[in-house]
């Protein structure tokens, strides 16, 4: 796992699978962890690697309700966790989805966990609002087209932009529902002007990237997702994320569009 520190109140680890991101973020001596490493040895060590850079985790932030974002109470099991409404509505319309797509992933890959992944009820913040951490205030944009859910974070002091499943460096714009590529498009949109002030851009897989690259890549997911809607399968795809993995992820896309 690695981790990297993008301002003095800002970490982010990067998990070896799916280059999922958790990001530490604190202020006034409290701290959230936003997403998950998707390891056992990677959430193990996430309460030392917190309390050595000086952050006291009091709560969760989940940007969306996939799984692979969900595994933080593994490395603070006290801590709740807070989540937009709609990310709140997928967890408790879909009880035990998460577990499910963890399990699957565990047992293909003999990943063993030291206890099942518990989901208490969620809090539910406000989006588009604010949430305070210590002296400051995060703040909360939706985020939908991925996923039916899900929420972007502003970190308007640090200029850093936590956006969930969007803006990745390694994954073409992923639709799980049929229609999605409107809603997806829309929150292109509300992310440009936070990508325009961002120093660094945190997407859910891929490891941070400056605003400049990630003001790039809004402008290669935003032609890709107009060409999939006008072309279906035949639309190209941004040159630097053609793998093979890639290709499978546009067939499922064009099913969709
Ligand atoms: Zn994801």
């Amino acid at each position: 796992m690695r981790a990297v520190g993008l301002h003095a109140d800002v970490v982010v680890a990067t998990s070896r699978v799916y280059q999922t991101t958790c990001t530490l973020v604190r202020s006034g001596g409290e701290a959230f962890c936003i997403d998950s490493p998707i390891l056992p040895d990677e959430l193990e060590i996430l309460p030392a690697l917190a309390e050595q850079s000086g952050f006291s985790v009091v709560g969760l932030l989940a940007t969306h309700a996939d799984w692979d974002h969900l595994l933080g109470r593994y490395a603070f099991p006290e801590a709740p966790l807070g989540c937009s409404d709609t990310t709140a509505a997928r967890l408790i319309n879909e009880p035990g989805a998460a577990q499910r797509a963890m399990r699957e992933f565990d047992e293909e890959h003999y990943v063993e966990r030291p206890r099942p992944l518990s989901l208490p009820g969620a809090q539910r913040l406000p989006v588009p609002g604010k949430v305070e951490v210590g002296d400051h205030e995060l703040e909360l944009q939706p985020a939908d087209g991925h996923t039916v859910d899900g929420m972007a974070i502003w970190i308007p002091w640090a200029r850093v932009l936590v956006c969930g499943d969007y803006l990745s460096p390694v994954e073409i714009p992923m639709l799980h529902a049929k229609g999605a590529v409107p809603a997806y498009l829309a929150t292109l949109a509300r992310l440009e002007p936070l990508v325009e002030q961002a120093d660094y851009v945190v997407p859910g897989h891929g490891a941070p990237i400056d605003g400049a690259r990630a003001a790039a890549i809004l402008r290669e997911d935003r032609a890709y997702l107009e060409a999939l809607r006008e072309e279906g399968a035949a639309a190209k795809l941004p040159l630097a994320r053609r793998t093979g993995e890639q290709r499978r992820i546009h067939e499922r896309n064009a099913t969709r569009a």
